[in-house]
């Protein structure tokens, strides 16, 4: 994800100077409901705000993950904070959290390069007038995901029925009781289906490098008819170490070796 955020950045930039050269020298720089515009500048002055939005966006994504794990932790404030910035898991905070950055870094590229295509279309139609219908579409969109991105974010750094040892996530599912996945699709579906699906994921594991294998349902994990996550940015529980997990389907031999627990 960190790769196509350098790229997309990369992209706006190389647009951003692209639209230089198609730009009247004069350009639209608001436009009012009905996109007519109402105000102006030099393209010189376009091209400087849209570059300088550009590396400002990928200055503060790229390097706020380097920033966190320097600055003191009580300068910094997150949910279930005690657990997050002690140092076992500070780690795995700065991974997920940079993981969960550059997402939203490479959504955001995507807006840009949209707003940039809609603004130039405008500046050089004539006469200029903003694609209104266009411009609504893709700023909710991007309004939409950022609440889709902020529940992710809660999501991510919650911590298992209140016992402060143990992360969600499908490698270390907590001790006892029904992850929320389970509890979710037992909630929603009939339950012939629910079966189909339990059974379904029964024919995964999920597998650390260190070679520790759970079977994805008691891990917590959802696969069925191979829809679901192929990889899982976890803690190990038998290693410690923060790893990829591969999910992948169980052979005849670790059908009989990891059944599953009922
Ligand atoms: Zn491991």
């Amino acid at each position: 994800m960190r790769k196509l955020f350098i790229v997309l950045f990369l992209v706006n930039v190389a647009f951003t100077l692209f639209t230089f050269h198609l730009l009247p020298p004069k350009v639209a720089m608001n436009f009012g409901n009905t996109g007519s515009p109402n105000s102006w500048a030099s393209k010189e002055v376009n091209t400087a705000i849209m570059l300088a939005i550009d590396i400002s966006t990928f200055i503060v994504i790229f390097f706020l993950p380097a920033c966190i794990s320097a600055v003191p932790s009580r300068f910094i404030n997150i949910r279930n904070k005690d657990y997050w910035l002690n140092p076992d898991n500070k780690n795995l905070f700065i991974t997920r959290f940079g993981e969960l950055l550059a997402q939203f870094g490479v959504v955001m590229f995507g807006f840009l390069l949209i707003t940039t295509a809609i603004t130039t279309h405008a500046n050089i139609s004539t006469p200029v007038r903003l694609n209104i219908p266009a411009f609504l579409t893709n700023c909710i969109a991007f309004m939409v995901y950022i609440v889709f991105w902020c529940m992710r974010m809660h999501r991510t750094f919650k911590v298992a029925n209140g016992d402060s040892s143990i992360p969600v996530n499908a490698c270390t599912a907590r001790k006892d009781g029904v992850p929320a996945k389970h509890l979710f699709l037992k909630f929603i579906l009939p339950e012939r289906m629910f079966v189909a699906i339990k059974s379904g994921t029964r024919n995964w594991l999920i597998e650390c490098p260190c070679g520790y294998k759970r079977d994805l349902w008691d891990a917590g994990g959802v696969r069925y008819k191979g829809f679901g996550e192929p990889r899982q940015l976890g803690k190990c529980a038998r290693c410690g170490d923060v790893t990829w997990h591969k999910v992948r389907r169980k052979t005849d031999a670790e059908r009989e070796e990891y059944p599953g627990t009922d």
